[in-house]
């Protein structure tokens, strides 16, 4: 099993931003564009039942995970210096409901292996990352939501014959250390040949490269890439898990994890979620918007 550090594939990643290298586009190209959406800022917002939210107002900043090379999700592009993507709009959308501009959120970069212990050991009060609600991790952090569900599927050459996981036998498939994908290859499809990293864009440059066969996480993950390499990749299209995104939360804060839900509610009547939808994952994603109501 191959592994890079943390801090490699932040270098891999900052080198892609500075380069650009084999992508196209430029930061927003992933949904409709358009105006960014602002998002109403909650005044006299008091959670004094919630030790998160007190430490973050007492510090007069938000720290929240993100991820930083999920384009459409979470993502640096080129020449851009902040993330941005349809967790970044849920993130600032929930910060604003609990009182926080979008000036004193602070972006922390969590890669998947990391969420848990992050939230444990509070270097961040919140995760927004592409987080599936499972109950392993409940046992050790708390979520709000689900405030979307993306499937697992896989992203191949173009020209690839592999057309769903039951042809991935004998085949070398690519995901992420500590994430769902990862572990369902790892428990289910015991003939393909697992090779990990600890970030998504370290797999898809191994795509590029022929080292592996397949990349295989969350279809909005992987749609994202194939939008950003359009002739070179595609996505199977056939997702064969459900993947509830959540947000994570420090275990045993009721006070927050109630106000963050309320939050996910009122967004789905407000439109707010909508906007955030539209304004990132959008049309670019080639699926139908779906409907906030499902989450
Ligand atoms: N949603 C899956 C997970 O939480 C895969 C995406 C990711 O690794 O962030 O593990």
């Amino acid at each position: 099993m191959k592994k890079v550090t943390t801090l490699v594939a932040g270098l891999a990643v900052g080198i892609l931003a500075l380069t650009g290298c084999g992508k196209e586009g430029a930061p927003g190209e992933q949904g409709s564009g358009g105006e960014a959406p602002e998002y109403k800022v909650a005044e006299g917002v008091d959670l004094a039942d919630s030790p998160t939210w007190k430490k973050a107002k007492d510090a007069g900043k938000i720290k929240v995970g993100v991820k930083y090379d999920q384009p459409g999700l979470g993502n640096i592009s080129a020449g851009a210096d902040k993330p941005e993507g349809f967790d970044i709009e849920i993130a600032k959308m929930v910060s604003a409901s609990l009182g926080f501009k979008a000036d004193e959120i602070e972006f922390v970069e969590t890669v998947s292996a990391n969420r848990e212990p992050f939230l444990q050991q509070g270097n961040v009060d919140m995760i927004v990352a592409t987080y599936t609600i499972n109950d392993k991790r409940k046992e050790v952090v708390d979520f709000a939501g689900p405030y979307y569900v993306a499937g697992q599927d896989l992203l191949v050459k173009a020209d690839s014959d592999i057309d769903g996981p039951d042809s991935l036998a004998g085949k070398k498939v690519c995901s992420v250390d500590g994430s769902t994908p990862a572990q369902n290859i790892q428990e289910k499809y015991k003939d393909a040949e697992l090779v990990t990293y600890d970030a998504y864009s370290k797999c898809v440059t191994d795509l590029q490269s022929g080292n592996v066969d397949a990349v295989t996480t969350d279809d909005a993950i992987l749609r994202g890439y194939a939008a950003q390499y359009k002739d070179e990749f595609k996505v199977v299209g056939k997702p064969f898990t459900e993947e509830p995104y959540g947000i994570g939360l420090p275990k045993d804060d009721k006070a927050l994890r109630d106000a963050v839900n309320d939050a996910l509610e009122a967004s789905k009547d407000s439109g707010d979620w909508k906007k955030a939808f539209e304004y990132t994952l959008g049309d670019s994603s080639g699926v139908e918007q779906p409907q906030p109501d499902r989450y």
